[in-house]
């Protein structure tokens, strides 16, 4: 099964995004837009791995308090793939630099990449590249949990689905 670990958003975050991609559409840009029930915050990608039990025994070594989670206001690109930006968090840093190495100690697989926080908003964009001073709401929420999510490929699309998380608490 396809997995991977990210912060699930709640409504304000994703109306926030879903504005966005509404200024996106507005300037004629096209693509796959990301659906709202797909927003995330991947915080690492597995891959193709079959035992989901393991990887949540493994975030649960994870010690982080819960902290907040707020959109840095602007849209960036990777080539034709454009997101939404975060404000930097410590907290959020260390909880990924904690879950890679609990993720390599248990010899789970994972990409390696550096860790770049970021929300998709659409995929294969093609138009206008005037996206640069589209303002994004800074809207914010307190990430209490994050999640081990599934990946599923449908006839239209990929669909997450979650298949069980783990709390962040107060030390
Ligand atoms: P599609 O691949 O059809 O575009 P998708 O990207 O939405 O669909 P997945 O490829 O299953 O779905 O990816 C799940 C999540 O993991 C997405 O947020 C995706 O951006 C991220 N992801 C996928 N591959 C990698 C990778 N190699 N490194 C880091 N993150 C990845
Ligand atoms: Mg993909």
């Amino acid at each position: 099964m396809r997995l991977f670990i990210a912060i699930r958003l709640d409504d304000n975050i994703k109306r926030a995004l879903i504005d966005a991609q509404y200024e996106l559409r507005q300037r004629s840009l096209k693509g796959r837009f990301t659906n709202i029930n797909n927003m995330h915050l991947t915080l690492a990608f597995i891959g193709e791995y079959n035992e989901p039990e393991k990887v949540l025994e493994t975030m649960d070594k994870i010690q982080c308090e819960p902290f907040s989670l707020t959109l840095g206001g602007y849209i960036g690109n990777f080539g034709n793939l454009l997101w939404a930006g975060i404000e930097k968090e410590p907290r959020l840093e260390a909880l990924v630099k904690q879950l890679r190495h609990f993720l390599s100690t248990e010899q789970i697989p994972f990409d390696r990449k550096s860790f770049n926080p970021h929300i998709t908003l659409i995929r294969n964009a093609i138009g206008s590249k005037e996206f640069a001073d589209i303002e994004v709401h800074k809207a914010s929420m307190t990430v209490g949990s994050f999640s081990l999510m599934r990946s599923n490929f449908g006839r239209h699309g990929a669909v997450y689905t979650e298949i069980g998380s783990v709390e962040l608490s107060q030390t």
